[in-house]
């Protein structure tokens, strides 16, 4: 696992965005998978910054989002769906088409909603760059601590903590869904590239369990530590209890150097 630590919030969706943009510009068709949350607006604004100067295109993109709320319907305004939209869909040039979430109404098989997200993430070739956040309790999409290390997309029920932590973005008379379908952590693992942002001291202890602690379901983002290519990009505050941060930052600048020297870093569109 690669861990880079940068400034600030603002540091880490500009790196973001580049990363990402690096990968669009190599492989036009990426397929991406793509995260909501706090997190990701910021990387989101700066994608549209090098949309709309012409740096990058979404036209043969295709995404997959982690995860959705069941129960809600896409049309609404608090649903990941709604979310995507406005924070990049509905800027880009994106073709809508192209765009996936899990989504599942009430009237719907969950086991057949996820089989089928999975076998249309197969179809597409496969996700070349998975986007996360990280919970506080360490959960990767939906994955809750506790979820199985080989899941794949399928309905779960958030924790009380998950709950809470959102419920800053519902009002108190609106629905705060309990249940959301969300892609595994198999799902997550068969990414070509992952790449996981965290942001903010809420998130030192999940950063510290994800990166140094056992690989255990007891913190899904822990998980990462057994992909070939996961890269976390995390700030001052969120690398606040990483116990060997002064390697962390020590390899970054050695691997500059390795860079300008051997071009190594191409390992993000080395496909
Ligand atoms: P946040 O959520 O970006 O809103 O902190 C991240 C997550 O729960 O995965």
């Amino acid at each position: 696992m690669d861990v880079m630590i940068v400034p600030s919030h603002q540091d880490l969706a500009e790196l973001g965005a580049s990363l990402i943009a690096q990968v669009l510009i190599e492989k036009p068709s990426a397929v991406l998978g793509l995260a909501t949350g706090s997190t990701p607006i910021a990387i989101y604004q700066h994608l549209v910054r090098l949309r709309q100067s012409g740096d990058i295109s979404f036209k043969e993109v295709t995404t997959f989002n982690l995860d959705e709320y069941v129960g809600l319907s896409p049309k609404n305004a608090q649903s990941y769906s709604s979310f995507m939209r406005r924070e990049l869909f509905d800027q880009v040039d994106v073709d809508l088409e192209k765009t996936h979430l899990p989504v599942c109404s009430n009237s719907q098989n969950p086991r057949a909603v996820g089989k089928s997200y999975e076998a249309l993430i197969q179809r597409c070739g496969g996700i070349d760059l998975q986007i996360l956040g990280i919970g506080s309790n360490g959960h990767i999409g939906f994955n809750e601590p506790g979820s199985s290390l080989s899941s794949r997309t399928r309905i779960k029920t958030l924790t009380e903590s998950t709950v809470k932590d959102n419920s800053r973005l519902f009002k108190s008379t609106e629905f705060q869904p309990r249940l959301a379908m969300t892609m595994g952590i198999r799902t997550i693992l068969d990414a070509r590239r992952v790449l996981l942002f965290a942001s903010g001291e809420k998130k030192a202890r999940a950063v510290h369990a994800a990166v140094e602690g056992p690989l255990t379901a007891s913190c899904p983002a822990s998980s990462l530590q057994l992909h070939e290519r996961a890269t976390l990009v995390v700030d001052e505050a969120a690398a606040r209890d990483l116990e060997h941060s002064a390697y962390y930052r020590w390899s970054n600048e050695q691997n500059k150097t390795v860079v300008s020297k051997y071009g190594f870093f191409h390992e993000l569109t080395d496909w």
